[in-house]
């Protein structure tokens, strides 16, 4: 599933050039973008970035100051909420206190004047979905926390909207139970074959979750890409900082030869780096590395091109793996985590060990912006 590779395939919603603007305040600037159908979409981004003004504008209740919004290459200007075939999942679920988890279901149905045979087939159906029939009778204060996101869940998809938006979805519910419901939304997603666009500021919940990630910062967007592509090949310091843990050395390009760039830092030590991008020699660059993918040891490892040495000042275990901050000799704190795939730690390090962090060439990408 990957239409967006697809030159030819449509988007199903389109922002084109979309800016919302409250008084003098920007908070959506120009920003175009594309979601496919039935993609589980993730806007991702911090406090105030514009996620919500996004979705709400492609719910109906903001329009855009300028710009446009094409679902199904429809315009969607001036069309009211209630006739966008698009449905809002908010934060606070806002069920009905007096009704029961069916009554909560049935509720919009009802509004739409659908038969009375239906609706219960419709309930029993979307009961069926979230795994709550034995719960058809109970109250919303008779549930737990993830039973009633399941009930509003099943609630905003009895319509059956193309398009269901969700806003910070699982932020009421505690850890564990949000890692069950982003698998269970996914299911859900994939078994009603809907489009979802999802908000969150949670990166591990948008890289669970979605087919790709938009990365937004002060309403615009600094990188739309799958979970691997913005883990793996961040296009942007902000983006490869905005997700996941990641190690920065600055530096200035050196020399460059087809692929291959040398990274001077200001200390002096040196950086081979294969895939350099866009990068040309004199260029002011970052290099940035994930922890995982630097080896800590304690001796120089054989034949490494990218060998520092420095201190153990920090080391935590994890259970599943270590992470080690090592202070190198000009300074810089490099955090780096291995795996504790077997029970036996080959090369035990401790506080104040001398250490050694190596990595290959093509383990990190070099950024320019
Ligand atoms: P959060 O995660 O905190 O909900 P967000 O990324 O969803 O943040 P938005 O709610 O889209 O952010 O708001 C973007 C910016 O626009 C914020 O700075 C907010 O203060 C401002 N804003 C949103 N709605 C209004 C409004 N009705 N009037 C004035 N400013 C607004």
């Amino acid at each position: 599933f990957a239409p967006w590779a697809d030159p030819g395939a449509k988007p199903y919603i389109s922002f084109e050039n979309v800016t919302k603007k409250f008084g003098d305040f920007i908070a959506v600037n120009d920003l175009s973008l594309n979601i496919y159908e039935r993609e589980f979409f993730a806007l991702l981004g911090a406090s105030g970035c514009g996620k919500s003004t996004l979705l709400r504008m492609l719910a109906g209740f903001d329009e855009p100051t300028s710009g446009r919004i094409l679902l199904d290459g429809q315009d969607l200007r001036g069309i009211p909420p209630y006739r966008r075939p698009v449905n809002m999942m908010f934060q606070s679920y806002a069920l009905f206190p007096h009704m029961t988890v069916e009554g909560n279901i049935a509720f919009g149905l009802k509004q739409d004047n659908m038969p009375k045979a239906e609706i219960e087939a419709r309930v029993k159906e979307m009961l069926r979905l979230v795994k709550l029939e034995q719960f058809a009778k109970r109250k919303p204060h008779q549930l737990s926390g993830g039973q009633r996101q399941r009930v509003a869940l099943a609630r905003s998809v009895a319509k059956r909207p193309k398009v269901l938006l969700l806003d910070e979805p699982l932020g009421a519910l505690d850890k564990k139970l949000r890692e069950e419901t982003q698998f269970e939304l996914m299911d859900l997603q994939q078994s009603l074959g809907l489009t979802f666009v999802v908000v969150t500021h949670d990166q591990e919940e948008a890289m669970t979750m979605a087919d790709r990630i938009a990365i937004l910062d002060k309403g615009e967007v600094m990188q739309v890409a799958t979970p691997a592509e913005v883990y793996e090949a961040p296009g942007s310091r902000f983006v490869a900082g905005f997700v996941g843990n990641v190690n920065m050395f600055e530096g200035r390009v050196a020399a460059r030869d087809a692929g291959i760039a040398r990274i001077t830092g200001a200390s002096g030590a040196e950086i081979i780096v294969e895939n350099a991008g866009d990068a040309e020699t004199g260029n002011a660059v970052s290099f940035a590395i994930r922890p995982e993918k630097i080896k800590v040891s304690s001796r120089r490892p054989e034949g490494a091109v990218n060998a520092m040495e420095g201190e153990v000042f920090d080391l935590a275990y994890l259970g599943d793996m270590t992470v080690y901050h090592v202070r190198l000799d000009d300074g810089q704190v490099v955090k780096a985590s291995s795996l504790n795939a077997s029970r036996v730690t080959e090369d035990p390090l401790t506080w104040n060990d001398r250490a050694w962090i190596s990595f290959p060439p093509d383990a990190g990408v070099v950024l320019t912006r």
